[in-house]
């Protein structure tokens, strides 16, 4: 599932893909918003929340969508063929002239008032893709379950919005930290949502995707996805292990010199 870096490069995507023309195309192929065409309206830019999207209309709506597991916007020219839009897991396509921007299998969607935002995104905790996050209250809602394991809370988007699972590891692989500790047994969490903001926006403000600042391609981690091979700091080999309640558990990729329990 796509993480805050990866949400907050594609709202600036659709922003500028859809900026200040009209829309030619405003299909939404989404059963609950059967009949709504968007055609003729402006966008007025796309922001990200966590993981999810509010693309903003000149008629004072929202279009908010969720990529879940599997969905993408993707950006093309609007003169080129058409055929991929006819394709059964498209769920939205927004066009101008210049630009069309096509959402497959996108995991949510819903047509709100732009005054009504918060409403969608009242379950979630503070964005971390924000410019200045709260922390304060990301700490304050990690600390309402101070038993539960770091690893699990930091993927709770009601407590923070905008970490997965590669986020989880390198911001507990950088501070040393145990996926399974206690919420109450780390010592600095503000350091650690601070880490992930950090981490998180260095990479969707750069080049390409990247957890550690190097671009190149297998050293775009220090830990994640990396079962089996040397840490990057001390050698011993990365492990993996589930993390979470089932049926939610998630890979959670750590140093076991680096991370003791
Ligand atoms: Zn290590």
């Amino acid at each position: 599932m796509p993480e805050g870096d990866v949400l907050l490069r594609v709202a600036r995507r659709l922003s500028l893909a859809l900026s200040d023309r009209p829309l030619l195309r405003g299909e939404l192929r989404w059963p609950s918003l059967a009949g709504h065409d968007l055609t003729g309206l402006r966008s007025v830019g796309t922001v990200s929340y966590g993981k999810h999207l509010l693309t903003r209309l000149d008629d004072g709506r929202t279009l908010h969508t969720h990529l879940r597991m599997d969905g993408t916007w993707q950006v093309r020219h609007t003169a080129d063929p058409p055929e991929p839009l006819r394709r059964p897991n498209v769920r939205a396509v927004l066009g101008t002239d210049q630009w069309t921007c096509v959402g497959l299998q996108l995991g949510m969607m819903d047509l709100v008032r732009t005054r009504e935002e918060a409403s969608l995104l009242r379950h979630l905790g503070p964005d971390l893709m924000a410019d200045d996050p709260d922390l304060d209250t990301a700490v304050a809602n990690l600390q309402a379950d101070p038993e539960r394991p770091i690893g699990e809370a930091l993927l709770d988007q009601s407590v923070a919005a905008g970490i997965g699972t590669i986020y989880l590891a390198e911001t507990l692989w950088r501070h040393r930290i145990n996926p399974w500790r206690s919420s109450s047994g780390v010592q600095a969490p503000r350091e650690l949502f601070a880490t992930a903001h950090r981490l998180m926006r260095r990479s969707a403000d750069g080049p390409s995707l990247t957890a550690t600042g190097d671009t190149r391609a297998g050293h775009t981690t220090h830990v994640h996805g990396r079962e089996g091979r040397g840490c990057r700091r001390c050698r011993t080999l990365i492990v993996v292990a589930p993390i979470g309640v089932e049926p939610m558990t998630r890979p959670a990729y750590y140093c076991p010199a680096c991370q003791p329990d």
